[in-house]
């Protein structure tokens, strides 16, 4: 098929109407696809520029208490950890925007380790800032780094994580906020270090604090293992928020050894009536990250040190149903998009939770548990012409005990 062509051509590439699939007439020029196709790209990237919080001004930046409340609405308790990274946050934000007039004052990196049992909303945290500020967040898992050399990933491999969430704009990649997750299990494995080659331990800590202290960084794009054809992408991580996490499995037995010697030392009954022995965790200090393996020049790099709290039955009921996008509204949710409207008895409430419980699954077994009772009505209910549901305690035991996830209580 021929095209009917006119002489017009395209008033941006000069185009003729011959050369080009499609010619769009203005008043007083024209267009052609490509153009357009281009104009539009670089509309999109200009929004996404301004969208992105990267022009951080002073008045743009929420306050601590701000970002507290923002976190209240999506992590329930774990005041602690919510205030230390609050004030981190804010802290760190005011150092991206600093006067770089050289007054001789310069605000140092806040990077932080969150300290608590898994599933106790560790990472939830750390997501939930990147997402208030806008920046690029990448999370990564410390057990998969090795030292230079030996099988795994590289250290670098964590900033293409990075780079890759801020599709390759390096520049906002060098404002966002990284995850380390595991960082418990990068510890020293004994006292002496000689006796066999500690790979993925001390030598990973080392490498990692050249990342944590900020210096520029060459990053495979793909990630993975370095090569020597690779083109690498430099990084700067001076201003790159790191957020450590870790369970610290029996770190609970080294606080309690300062924390007795200390009062023993003291001979000072009262103080020791004053320890709270069932969450130990709360007095936890850079010490304890030491005697646990860490080393030193890493914990000097990670001055923000908070905890976290075991979930108690009350916090996880609240789980179920307060944060903003709780599993239960999520629920709700998703029927409310077939025109139903999706409701529960408040026991049901209490009788996921002790199941949580009984199966030993925290935070992340509620999912699970809602899941399965939540199936078989899932699977019917968008067949049928029902505008309400209502979910029982009748209905929620039968379906819960006839299913797989029942069986987890005998193991
Ligand atoms: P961690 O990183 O400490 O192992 P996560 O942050 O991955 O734990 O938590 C697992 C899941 O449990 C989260 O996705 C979230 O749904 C839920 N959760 C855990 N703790 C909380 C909390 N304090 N508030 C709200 N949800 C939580």
């Amino acid at each position: 098929m021929t095209k009917n062509t006119t002489n017009d051509y395209c008033s941006f590439c000069g185009r003729s109407d011959n050369d080009v699939n499609l010619l769009i007439a203005g008043i007083s020029g024209h267009i052609c696809d490509s153009c357009t196709e281009q104009a539009y790209q670089i509309v999109m990237e200009s929004v996404k520029a301004k969208s992105g919080s990267f022009d951080f001004g002073k008045e743009k930046l929420p306050t601590p208490q701000q970002i507290k409340d923002y976190l209240d609405s999506y992590i329930v308790g774990q005041e602690d950890a919510k205030r230390f990274l609050s004030v981190a946050v804010y802290n760190h934000y005011k150092r991206l925007i600093q006067d770089k007039e050289d007054d001789g004052v310069e605000i140092e990196k806040s990077n932080i380790i969150l300290v608590g049992p898994t599933g106790t909303g560790k990472t939830l945290l750390a997501r939930t800032i990147a997402k208030l500020l806008h920046v690029p967040f990448a999370i990564v898992d410390a057990t998969v780094l090795t030292e230079a050399g030996y099988v795994g990933e590289d250290i670098e491999s964590i900033l293409t994580r990075l780079l890759q969430d801020a599709d390759y704009d390096v520049a906002a990649a060098e404002r966002g906020v990284v995850f380390i997750d595991e960082i418990d299990k990068i510890a020293r494995k004994g006292d002496n270090p000689s006796i066999t080659r500690d790979v993925s331990g001390e030598g990973v800590q080392q490498g990692l604090l050249k990342l944590l202290e900020g210096s520029t960084v060459l990053v495979p794009p793909q990630g993975g293992r370095k090569h020597p054809d690779q083109k690498m992408i430099a990084v700067d991580t001076k201003n790159i928020l790191f957020v450590c996490g870790g369970a610290f499995d029996g770190i609970e037995r080294k606080i309690a050894q300062r924390l007795n010697t200390q009062v023993v030392g003291y001979a000072n009954a009262s103080k020791r009536e004053g320890i709270d022995r069932h969450n130990l965790l709360k007095y936890i200090t850079h010490q304890d990250l030491k005697a646990f393996g860490l080393i030193p020049e890493i914990i000097g790099r990670l001055p923000i040190l908070a905890h976290l709290d075991v979930l108690n039955r009350e916090t996880l009921r609240r789980i179920l149903t307060e944060p903003k996008n709780s599993i239960i509204k999520q629920y709700v949710k998703l029927f409310a998009m077939d025109g139903v409207k999706l409701t529960f008895d408040e026991e049901v409430f209490d009788y996921i939770v002790d199941k949580a419980i009984e199966y030993k699954l925290g935070a992340r077994g509620l999912r699970s548990i809602v899941e399965t009772i939540m199936m078989d009505v899932m699977f019917s209910v968008p067949s049928t012409t029902k505008k309400k549901v209502k979910i029982t305690l009748e209905y929620a035991k039968e379906h819960l005990e006839k299913s797989r996830l029942d069986r987890l209580k005998e193991e």
